[in-house]
């Protein structure tokens, strides 16, 4: 039965990403503004990489290095295995399994989409399509700094990377036109 579940179904839609030129100081307080434990490295379409909170751990704080001098493709995941948002999730499992990972960025004909994580994936066990969609919402960022702009991918129109979104009351990442802004 889980098994009949795509990915798209259940992944997370908004996602903020940043360039593989940015610092990991600017990186960590993305992280840290947004609420959230990663963040997808782009180039235009292209997904470059992911960086993750514990990459920043790993391979700056314990080894005494500074954020501000190093670069996200310094210590981003690099390539990075996408998977196709048509996928089950028992696929999904299986390849954050062999790959050792807890997240997958979500592509659909190669572009960036969504992300899944390895909590996705255990919290809807015993899987039921009426839950799905609570939980969704139960997923959404924790990020306070309302004011913020991030870039990333808007969860309700889901157009390419932008430069606009900004995290609404209700804990969405929307771009400006999502939230009726006129710009
Ligand atoms: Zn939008």
């Amino acid at each position: 039965m889980i098994a009949n579940i795509a990915i798209k179904d259940i992944m997370t839609k908004g996602i903020v990403t940043a360039r593989p030129t940015d610092s990991v100081l600017t990186i960590s307080r993305m992280l840290k503004a947004a609420g959230i434990g990663a963040v997808v490295i782009t180039e235009g379409h292209d997904i470059k990489g992911i960086l993750t909170e514990g990459d920043i751990i790993r391979k700056v704080v314990s080894l005494d290095k500074k954020p501000g001098d190093l670069q996200a493709k310094d210590i981003m995941t690099s390539p990075v295995r996408s998977i196709d948002d048509d996928f089950d999730i028992e696929e999904a499992s299986r390849i954050m399994r062999d790959l050792r990972v807890e997240r997958l960025p979500v592509a659909r004909n190669e572009k960036l989409v969504g992300i899944i994580t390895q909590n996705d994936l255990t919290r809807i066990e015993p899987a039921l399509h009426v839950i799905l969609r609570e939980e969704r919402e139960l997923r959404a960022m924790k990020g306070e700094e309302y004011d913020r702009l991030f870039s990333g991918i808007c969860e309700n129109c889901n157009s390419a990377v932008v430069d606009d979104l900004k995290i609404t009351e209700d804990k969405r990442l929307l771009c400006s036109e999502c939230r009726g802004e006129t710009s």
